[in-house]
């Protein structure tokens, strides 16, 4: 086996988002079988790509998975994500992205929001999934809260 460090994105401005970023951890300490090994401190911040009265709660949150050596990286990766997206679901998040007739994103509220940041160092391209995250060095929310997690 071994360690593989993964780096996930929270945020919420939707409902009670502190209730919804502290039941969405809960949740991804039972999927992924370990508890999380760091938290980051909850940012409030403004929407980003879109207009909303509604600020957003970030944080950002590490953890050390036990994987079989030679795991395929896309294979896993897929997983996590489809782990996020189901408790991104079960917390009321109702559809997926959505595109304006120009083809850019129209981002909503939204009561949980689960981004895989990094894992390990594996370098991911495929149609669902981009790893690491394609925009995060570009979003303060995103920077600010892994900076305090990150070694
Ligand atoms: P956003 O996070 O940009 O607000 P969504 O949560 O609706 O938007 O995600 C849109 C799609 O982005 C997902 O369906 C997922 O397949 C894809 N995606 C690509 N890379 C990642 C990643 N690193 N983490 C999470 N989702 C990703
Ligand atoms: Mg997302």
């Amino acid at each position: 086996m071994e360690k593989v460090s993964l780096y996930l994105s929270l945020g919420s401005n939707q409902g009670d988002r502190e209730w919804n970023i502290e039941t969405a951890l809960s949740l991804l300490n039972i999927e992924l079988k370990t508890p999380y090994k760091a938290v980051s401190s909850i940012h409030e911040t403004e929407p980003w790509g879109f207009d909303s009265a509604a600020k957003f709660l970030n944080v950002a949150v590490l953890y050390e998975l036990e994987l079989p050596k030679g795991y395929n990286p896309e294979a896993e990766g897929l997983i996590i994500l489809e782990t996020c997206k189901e408790i991104e679901r079960k917390l009321g998040r109702s559809s997926g992205p959505e595109y304006d007739k120009r083809g850019e994103r129209v981002y909503h509220d939204r009561p949980i929001d689960i981004d895989i940041l990094l894992f390990g160092d594996n370098i991911i391209d495929c149609e669902e999934l981009t790893v690491p995250h394609k925009l995060m060095y570009e979003r303060d929310f995103v920077m600010k809260p892994l900076s305090e997690i990150k070694l």
